[in-house]
């Protein structure tokens, strides 16, 4: 949107540009003070020239700020640059990961609406399914995330919506969005798909079919674990209805919060070349050491949808996870042996993190939903983050000889 005092030279035109480019300049819009850097508005509300302003600002006559629930400056430059990121007509910005998903659900389901879920989704997924969007009776079903007959066979004549998470977490299964995309519009479905781990740096799954694609910018996209906030994105036509409930309902992101992800997406791309680019040195190297069981990790030849993986994105992300021997304490007494790496269930930071999933992220789990879902006791998540890889290779040593 083209504000009464965009300062027009001072911006920039970003007409057929590439995708570091948008990352760096799209969504700035700088005012007459010419700025170089994209400015901070912490205003909640904002001023009127006239009463009449006030009254056609309200009505939606004219553009233009009435409050913070609605629209900040910066959290707008923030929603244009990722809606640019990830080929979207319109992103929206919300106060969390979790209130992106209860936004999309919010905006597109109503009670009686059946809602299809990959089954290895982030736990506070299943959480807000089960324990709240059942009470509003959402009816909801869990699938396998790869498998394409499971999805198609899964469907009622009430199924809204799909919601999956590819690659997964920690196991990183993925599923051929392009195809599950295909199969939901035969059913009249639409299909959201949270890219959390990927980043539009890797996967932008609009552009495989998806009609929503959602984030937790609390990881990868700050990148520095500093701030929380998520956002939706999509067509305008959807997101019109999710700006609907967010300014209804009010999970809307800080100003703060949106400039520090403005600054994170400017670094976006190399920060996940480096993450992916140490990752996949160490899940080759993991998968040579003795004491190490299974290694699951997209960029390995050995991983059953490695082709998949090379043709759906970029780059095979940071997140490794691993078996080891010795079984649960095998696993605990590997992790206390580390000395660099931060024990946290964190991910998405400049700093390497190491989780026993078991007990701790889907911990919740009975241990039948646990091996169901293929989380053994002596599974290790490692989530690669930006320091020296022979520091985190001799850091993870450690834990080999703890074994
Ligand atoms: C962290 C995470 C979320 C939730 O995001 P918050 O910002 O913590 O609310 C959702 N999905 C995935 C895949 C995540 O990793």
């Amino acid at each position: 949107m083209t504000q009464e005092w965009d300062a027009g030279r001072l911006n920039s035109d970003l007409d057929g540009v590439g995708f570091d480019t948008l990352a760096v300049r799209a969504g700035q819009h700088r005012t007459p003070e010419g700025e170089h850097s994209e400015a901070l508005f912490p205003t909640s509300s904002y001023v009127f020239r006239t009463a009449g302003d006030a009254a056609a600002r309200f009505a939606g006559e004219v553009p233009g700020n009435v409050y913070s629930r609605y629209t900040n400056p910066t959290v707008r430059a923030f929603e244009e640059r990722i809606a640019a990121m990830e080929g979207a007509e319109q992103a929206v910005a919300t106060a969390s990961g979790m209130s992106a998903i209860l936004s999309i659900v919010m905006s597109f389901c109503s009670a009686g609406d059946h809602v299809l879920v990959s089954r290895s989704v982030f736990g506070s997924t299943i959480s807000l399914f089960e324990k709240y969007l059942k009470r509003f009776g959402v009816q909801v079903d869990y699938v396998p995330l790869a498998d394409l007959q499971a999805w198609a066979g899964a469907f009622k004549p009430n199924t809204k919506l799909l919601f999956v998470e590819s690659p997964s977490n920690p196991l990183a299964e993925l599923v051929d969005i392009a195809a599950l995309a295909k199969i939901a519009h035969e059913h009249g479905a639409l299909l959201a798909v949270d890219n959390c781990f990927c980043t539009p740096a890797l996967q932008q799954p609009l552009k495989l079919g998806a009609d929503i694609v959602m984030h937790s910018a609390t990881k990868f996209i700050d990148g520095q674990g500093r701030a929380m906030g998520g956002v939706v994105a999509g067509s305008t036509k959807l997101m019109t209805d999710v700006v609907g409930f967010l300014r209804t309902a009010g999970p809307t992101l800080s100003p703060f919060n949106a400039w520090i992800f403005l600054k994170g997406l400017e670094t976006l791309r190399i920060r996940m070349q480096a993450h992916c680019s140490s990752a996949l040195q160490l899940a080759q190297w993991l998968e040579q050491q003795d004491g190490i069981e299974h290694v699951y990790y997209a960029g390995l030849a050995s991983h059953p949808q490695h082709e998949l993986a090379a043709r759906q994105q970029s780059a095979f992300g940071a997140v490794v996870s691993f078996e080891v021997k010795g079984g649960k304490e095998g696993a605990w007494r590997f992790i206390d042996a580390t000395r660099v790496i931060s024990i946290t269930t964190n991910l998405g930071d400049t700093k390497t993190t190491i989780a026993h999933p078991a007990t701790t992220s889907h911990g919740r789990l009975s241990p039948q939903e646990r091996e169901s879902a293929g989380i053994r006791d002596n599974l290790i998540r490692v989530a690669v983050g930006l320091e020296d890889v022979a520091d985190l290779k001799a850091d993870l040593s450690r834990g080999l000889q703890a074994l």
